[in-house]
């Protein structure tokens, strides 16, 4: 059991509760075809185009299962660090919807393919938090009802009808709103390196059930309610922060929570009941009469595992031994491969610190600033590199280098040409930088003879040199010469 943190803890009229916090995550398998038919997942199309006989639940029809959605599964489950099950098994789920044709879902009851793993979660102050996983199971999304096309009729469209879901629970481990939120963000970083879900939640690719109850610090677990559906990253931190606050505030009257489905209503701002929640037993579970149990061997479980790429939270740790990165930076550069592989091609042979300053500065405020992905970037890793080298050679200072970044950015010219087009190149020659200086001192005769007391002047010169010179002046070299010209002694 965690000990409760004083930052996580909601006060109440009568004393302090901590919230008790439990994710469902729906994740839609990246497959182009669904769970049980070959019909097309892709997004968008017209109404009722994608829906084989299968997914429509015509008589006599015979679900198929796509090996590449069980093989993504268990993709998913070894990204998770989990307990993958070699036999596992297809239930129906038996209840009536006007969306789901066969009068059940096709899920995975008490055999998932998927056991106990485990997520870290990063959260603000180099904080982390392991949140278990429960289990992750296979089963059949349902498809869709229409009820704003007509103003007395509803429509159905089954494009989404038997599109492959892995449905993700967790533990009820997480303690804040920010915990929950943090939770589906490294989930989705997890699910998007693998390549198991696109994690687009605009799309409905990726949409949380939160399971939220409150209590009193060290008491037993109070009942949950259930806030279904919840499809962005704001929203459930809304709906936490909304729905423990109402828990508190019946509890703090005297009442009991029942437990229950709610909805949030993001325009609201508030969750409302839907029903009261349906019990396991409710669904009248049965092995699915129409599909063989699902036996995977160890060898495939082993050639899946060969070919999973290098995880976030390995990517973070390789980034911080072999680069000497801030746990900070290399969190932020780790968040998507894009950024992660962009980073790692600025920083081939290269000062890796230098590098990885520039990428989550200059070159992540301007991708903001501009509405750009790495992918659609006018600025390439290997042109961001030239930029970096022409610093570290001594060719143009950190300053026009940010001048010269911008005008990259905006023309996609490379760095070299830049600076040599428009005449950025740092003065190194002693001879020039001396007569700026002799000019500034001249001009300023007060200034200068105050210096030998006032040290701090000094700085106060050498903005006025690099003014003089477009900041195209060694700054270094200005404030030797200009120490020395002062009467200063450098070593104050
Ligand atoms: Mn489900």
């Amino acid at each position: 059991m965690r000990e409760p943190r004083k930052e996580d803890l909601i006060e109440g009229a009568t004393g302090p509760w901590e919230i008790v916090l439990g994710l469902e995550v729906h994740a839609q398998v990246a497959s182009k075809a669904k769970l049980f038919s070959g019909a097309s997942t892709e997004f968008g199309a017209e109404p009722n185009t994608q829906v084989s006989f299968v997914d429509a639940a015509m008589p006599g029809m015979l679900p198929v299962i796509n090996w590449y959605c069980v093989e993504q599964a268990v993709r998913t489950g070894l990204g998770l660090k989990a307990q993958i099950n070699l036999r596992s098994v297809f239930d129906r789920k038996n209840y009536f919807y006007p969306d789901l044709p066969q009068g059940y879902q096709i899920s995975q009851f008490k055999y998932p393919v998927v056991g106990e793993g485990v997520i870290v979660i990063d959260l603000p102050g180099q904080r982390s938090v392991s949140v278990g996983i429960e289990r992750l199971h296979l089963e059949q999304d349902a498809g869709k009802s229409l009820h704003d096309q007509d103003p007395s009729n509803s429509f159905v469209d089954l494009n989404r009808s038997g599109v492959a879901l892995m449905e993700i629970v967790s533990r009820p481990d997480m303690r804040s709103a920010e915990e929950a939120q943090a939770y589906v963000r490294k989930l989705r970083t997890i699910l998007r390196y693998l390549g198991t879900c696109d994690g687009n939640m605009d799309e409905g690719s990726l949409r949380a059930d939160v399971n939220v109850s409150v209590r009193r610090i060290g008491a037993e677990l109070g009942t949950r309610c259930e806030i279904k559906n919840v499809n962005s990253i704001r929203f459930i931190g809304q709906a936490i922060e909304y729905e423990a606050r109402r828990q508190i505030d019946v509890l703090e009257d005297g009442g009991v929570i029942t437990q229950e489905t709610r909805l949030f209503d993001p325009r609201a701002g508030e969750t409302r009941s839907m029903r009261s929640k349906e019990e396991a037993h409710d669904y009248r579970y049965f092995p699915d009469p129409d599909l063989l149990p699902l036996v995977l061997t160890q060898n495939q479980v082993d050639a899946i595992a060969a070919s999973l790429p290098e995880l976030p939270d390995e990517k973070k740790a390789r980034f911080i031994s072999a680069y000497g990165l801030s746990p900070y930076d290399a969190t932020v550069l780790v968040a998507e491969r894009a950024p992660a592989d962009f980073y790692e091609a600025v920083a081939k042979g290269r000062d890796p610190k230098l590098a990885a300053n520039w990428v989550t500065g200059d070159f992540f405020a301007a991708l903001a600033r501009e509405g750009f992905t790495i992918e659609t970037s006018p600025v390439s890793a290997e042109a961001l590199g030239q930029l970096i080298d022409l610093i570290v050679d001594g060719t143009i200072s950190g300053r026009i280098a940010k001048q010269v970044f911008e005008k990259m950015f905006k023309d996609g010219r490379d760095p070299a040409k830049i600076v040599e087009e428009e005449g950025l190149r740092q003065v190194t020659d002693l001879s020039a930088i001396e007569a700026s200086i002799d000019a500034v001192i001249a001009a300023n005769p007060d200034k200068a003879a105050q210096a030998k007391d006032k040290p701090n002047l000094a700085g106060w010169f050498v903005g006025q040199v690099m003014k003089t010179t477009s900041g195209k002046a060694n700054p270094q070299v200005v404030n030797e010469i200009l120490l020395r010209k002062l009467g200063i002694s450098s070593a104050g």
